[in-house]
């Protein structure tokens, strides 16, 4: 029963670098996974091959055992992801963001669906402020919020940590744990192996387009 299961997954791109070269993954239902590597690995590709936002070279990838491109609808409903970057209307309230990301999937108007993502992330008192005003930590959480605006089960985050300071760092662990305590299955990328240690029950080490599976996280040391 697995959540993601990714099979001889290829990426070249036009400029001929081989981003992945025949990766296999199986994610569980569940699981919080970390995908470790250093910057160029292969990170963003992959995740952002999983999500429909580039198209793999070769390769198979079945979201709750179903083939990704039979039912693409499908695996974009269950999957959110949170990118690198801020990727909302800078202008717009919180409220909105959520809701109108809720609307984009096709989901029904429910106002306390989004009464209910904003208070877990502590963004319910932010919800009328736009977003520009928010500080880094609620601007992160705002992101996470239009992610699970449509109710997905996998999330993936994109170096959910890269260039913020320790305390928030802490924050966004504590949040990915609350996530996953309610059941979303968690896939993130990180370069900080401290990370991948203190969050993950698995982790994956990427480099250049190559991923080793580390089952058990005492061995990541000796494999690094
Ligand atoms: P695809 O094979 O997915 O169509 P392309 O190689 O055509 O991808 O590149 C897509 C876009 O990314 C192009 O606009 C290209 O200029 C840009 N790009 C090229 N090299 C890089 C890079 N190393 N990192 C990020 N973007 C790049
Ligand atoms: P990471 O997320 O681990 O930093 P990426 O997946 O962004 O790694 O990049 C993997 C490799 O693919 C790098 O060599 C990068 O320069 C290259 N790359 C990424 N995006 C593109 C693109 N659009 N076009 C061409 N090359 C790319």
């Amino acid at each position: 029963d697995l959540a993601l299961s990714i099979r001889g997954l290829r990426k070249a791109y036009a400029s001929g670098t081989e981003a992945l070269k025949a990766v296999d993954l199986d994610i569980r239902h569940g699981e919080i996974f970390a995908l470790l590597g250093p910057n160029g690995a292969g990170k963003t590709t992959l995740i952002s091959i999983v999500c429909g936002l580039v198209t793999a070279t070769e390769g198979t990838v079945l979201v709750d055992g179903k083939h990704w491109r039979d039912d693409y609808r499908h695996a974009r409903t269950r999957i959110g992801l949170v990118p690198q970057e801020l990727n909302t209307d800078q202008f717009e309230p919180v409220w909105n963001t959520v809701a109108f990301s809720r609307e984009l999937f096709g989901k029904p108007k429910d106002d306390a669906r989004v009464e209910e993502i904003l208070r877990s992330l502590t963004l319910w008192d932010k919800r009328k402020n736009i977003i520009k005003d928010l500080s880094g930590g609620m601007k992160r959480r705002v992101m996470i919020a239009k992610a699970l605006a449509h109710e997905p089960d996998i999330l993936f985050l994109d170096e959910p940590t890269a260039g913020v300071d320790v305390e928030l760092r802490k924050e966004m662990w504590a949040l990915v744990r609350t996530l996953r305590e309610r059941g979303v299955t968690i896939i993130l990328t990180t370069h900080y192996i401290e990370e991948a240690e203190e969050m993950a029950d698995r982790v994956g080490v990427i480099n250049r387009g190559e991923l080793i599976l580390v089952e058990n996280k005492t061995t990541l040391m000796k494999k690094l």
